[in-house]
């Protein structure tokens, strides 16, 4: 098996078992990706001859790669950066939470046909509940970085769950003000919250987030900032205070300045690891439609 494959080695896949790669992650970079190590231990732990692999598929690349993965007998595909929001008008069906998420992470082939889904709202919510035991419905949220595919996925997740309070920051404040109006009729009703709305699109401004802060249980961190020794931190240390939770979805490095600030804080705060086993759980009962061995998967990854 090869570290990654291409286009060029599904066009030229071998018919015969020679390999029983018949899942795979699509992505553009795609070599920095766990999922194999995690799928993988899964398909192990239950004694299934399927195996996962990356491919390196560029975005004009993946039609034919999608096209190809229906006649090849694949069970499936995750698709990662740039393809999630592509892949909509590509396949034969989308399921509902895709659709409003307007992304798709997991292609199930269904005999001739490829139906899209998206499990990284619904896997970031087991991952709050398992890292924090609370619900997300529970909490008051402030998601920096409403204008990505991550965070589009967890506000649609806060929405649909009916957390208490969503409060959108976004670099593009435009894309924060555009989600709130789209996620509105979710929050349309009452709750005792206090002097502040149930859903806000609100300036990437300090004054503005300290008031923010204030009113808020759980930040959460979906931009892609940290991923970089050279970042800087997301928010100021003076920011973060003991009450909030910090989730970060950046899982590489482990640690980011953020949630080095939330430790220093005493927040409690999380990595997007747990994130990570959770969408790749709910991809796997997807595809076999049986219990994914969550514990196998969380093995393979490094937590610490
Ligand atoms: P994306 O679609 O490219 O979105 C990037 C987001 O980051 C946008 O909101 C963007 O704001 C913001 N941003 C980028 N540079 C910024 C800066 N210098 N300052 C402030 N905001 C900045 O990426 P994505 O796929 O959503 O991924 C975002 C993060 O989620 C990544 O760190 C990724 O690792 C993580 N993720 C984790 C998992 C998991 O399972 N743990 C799954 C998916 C993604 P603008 O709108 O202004 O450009």
């Amino acid at each position: 098996m090869k570290d990654t494959y291409t286009l060029d080695d599904l066009k030229n896949w071998d018919a015969k078992p020679k390999s029983q790669i018949r899942l795979g992650i699509f992505g553009d970079p795609v070599a920095h990706s766990l999922s194999p190590q995690m799928q993988n231990a899964a398909l192990e732990k239950l004694g299934l001859k399927e195996r996962y692999a990356r491919f390196q598929i560029g975005p004009e690349e993946l039609q034919p790669a999608l096209e190809l993965i229906r006649r090849l007998n694949f069970v499936g595909i995750n698709l990662t950066l740039p393809h999630k929001a592509a892949a909509l008008s590509l396949l034969d069906g989308v399921d509902d939470g895709a659709r409003k998420t307007g992304a798709v992470n997991t292609v199930l082939v269904e005999g001739e046909k490829l139906v899209g889904f998206n499990t990284d709202g619904a896997g970031f919510l087991h991952a709050i509940r398992t890292g924090f035991s609370v619900d997300l419905r529970d909490l008051r949220v402030l998601l920096l970085g409403a204008g990505g595919g991550a965070g589009r996925a967890i506000a649609v997740q806060c929405a649909l769950e009916n957390c208490e309070r969503l409060v959108l920051v976004n670099r593009t404040f435009e894309k924060a003000k555009e989600l709130a109006a789209e996620l509105a009729p979710h929050f349309a009703a009452s709750r005792v919250l206090g002097p502040v709305a149930r859903l806000q699109a609100v300036p990437w401004d300090e004054a503005v987030l300290r008031f923010q802060l204030a009113n808020t249980d759980l930040v959460i961190n979906a931009t892609s900032v940290g991923m970089q020794r050279s970042d800087p931190p997301l928010l100021p240390a003076s920011l973060l205070a003991p009450h909030l939770m910090v989730y970060d979805t950046i899982y590489h490095p482990s640690r980011t300045p953020l949630l080095a600030g939330a430790e220093a804080a005493g927040a409690k705060f999380a990595n997007g690891l747990t994130m990570l086993l959770h969408q790749g759980a709910l991809s796997f009962e997807l595809w076999f439609d049986r219990k994914a061995p969550i514990d196998a998967m969380r093995a393979a990854l490094p937590f610490t």
